[in-house]
């Protein structure tokens, strides 16, 4: 019988991606001051998502997470926010319509500052140096004293994220995603966009269901579900000192939540079972996500969601996929199968991101017809499966950026250099975003209407 975790216990466990703070007595001041903070979200908000990713494991709803691919203290302020937030938005709605399902949003943001890295060290000509780890551990600037890790930038990184998520919950509730807005940005994106004439009908019966909804007395005005939205937060849970130090018992339950964000997520490269980032996500309550590569054994996959969630608690594990355009028909099929023949409760869910990446002109970028061909893929296997295909993860900003190649605007191999501005991977910029969103409500409904034929017969 495993012993209980504790928020300190994964101390006790073997550790990958940890940074090597030379300062530790700094280190243990950052953490203790961390602790006296005010947590950032509670308890009731991430029962409350458990809850909605609950329905989406049953196959009644639909999880659209993404964001950042790393957070930074130089791009912050309230202008990224708002365009980050609306692209966000439009996003959900052309998914809520495609679906025919309730969209659960959950931002990667308001602390996703920390990364793993494939090498502890980056190589610039004869120059050798210490990764940069994401703002909360280190800096970007290739110089040996921007590189070493300072625990002052936890504090910062702690503090950004509570005036992100101050500015996101007034426009969650304040009137900034009134649902009215939103289909008229989305309007703007469909008139302007070189794809216009194929998202034109999907966005029309949007708006013809809008004119319904008025007509019946469905408004903003009369009713807080069109004015309000429910806005969550997760990030890689990699800092684990930063995460035991946010963690608080919740007076209601007893139990231990992370007050970080109100989902977190493991990456690929901390899953083992025996150790610290395992360790310490097995003890918290929170609706927990468990990114899926392929080096990941069905058998491990099956050990790691019995530490997880013993109970076999619906909502409480999304198992985000990242295998590449071209590998995820080996592997998917094996994972569900697994997963569907023990009946455990997942949500399951595609980044279509972290298995795309390729280089040109010395540039990390993702193509964006892959992107969309794994994700394409994700939905035909669950449907021959006959599991539900509950959610995207992607990397996104609501900036004009070049740093992923393709979509409708074509962004060439040449363009990367105009604003490549991410601090890690590249991300989807708003239209490509917005474009991802269109090409799948289009095959959402193509399974829908499919489906509806199978049901009667013809
Ligand atoms: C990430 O999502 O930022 C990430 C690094 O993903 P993965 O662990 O899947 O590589």
């Amino acid at each position: 019988m495993a012993q209980n975790s504790t928020p300190t216990s994964w101390r006790q466990k073997p550790i990958k991606q940890a940074p090597a703070y030379p300062d530790q007595a700094a280190l243990a001041a950052a953490e203790k001051k961390l602790a006296t903070y005010p947590p950032l979200v509670f308890a009731g908000e991430a029962r409350r998502l458990k809850k909605a990713h609950a329905n989406v494991a049953d196959g009644n709803g639909f999880l659209r997470q993404g964001g950042d691919s790393a957070e930074s203290f130089a791009e912050h302020g309230a202008d990224t926010i708002r365009d980050f937030f609306r692209a966000f938005l439009q996003m959900a709605v052309v998914l809520t319509f495609g679906a025919q399902l309730p969209v659960v949003k959950v931002g990667r943001i308001a602390g996703q500052f920390a990364k793993p890295r494939s090498s502890d060290f980056e190589r610039q000509g004869d120059v050798e140096l210490p990764s940069y780890r994401g703002d909360i551990i280190n800096g970007i600037d290739f110089t040996e004293e921007s590189r070493v890790p300072d625990p002052h930038r936890q504090l910062m990184a702690y503090r950004q994220s509570a005036a992100t998520l101050n500015l996101l919950r007034a426009f969650a509730m304040g009137g900034y995603a009134n649902l009215e807005n939103v289909h008229q940005w989305m309007l703007g994106f469909v008139k302007d966009s070189p794809q216009a004439e194929r998202y034109r009908k999907l966005a029309d019966r949007i708006s013809e269901t809008m004119d319904f909804m008025k007509a019946v007395g469905i408004t903003a005005e009369t009713n807080a579900s069109l004015r309000e939205t429910d806005f969550f937060t997760s990030h890689e849970a990699l800092l684990l000192g930063y995460e035991e130090a946010l963690t608080r018992v919740d007076s209601t339950s007893g139990d231990h939540y992370a007050t970080s964000g109100h989902m977190i997520w493991i990456g690929d490269r901390t899953r083992q079972a025996d150790h610290a980032h395992i360790e310490y996500c097995r003890g918290i309550k929170n609706p927990l996500g468990l990114k899926c590569g392929p080096s990941l054994q069905a058998d491990d996959l099956l050990t790691l969601i019995d530490i997880l969630n013993p109970q076999n608690e619906a909502g409480r594990l999304t198992l985000i996929c990242r295998f590449g355009h071209d590998k995820v028909a080996d592997h998917l099929p094996r994972l569900i199968r697994a997963v569907e023949r023990e009946g455990r409760k997942v949500v399951w869910s595609c980044d279509p991101m972290h298995g795309n990446t390729i280089t040109l002109n010395h540039y990390k970028t993702r193509p964006f017809d892959r992107v969309l061909s794994e994700v394409e893929s994700f939905f035909q296997i669950h449907r021959a499966e006959g599991s539900h295909p509950g959610g995207i993860h992607i990397e996104m900003t609501g900036n004009d950026v070049t740093e992923c190649t393709g979509g409708a605007r074509a962004v060439s191999a040449e363009d990367l250099q105009d604003r490549y501005h991410t601090h890690c991977d590249p991300r989807l910029n708003a239209d490509q975003a917005l474009e991802l969103a269109f090409l799948l409500a289009e095959r959402m409904k193509g399974g829908r209407d499919e489906k509806r034929l199978r049901s009667v017969g013809a």
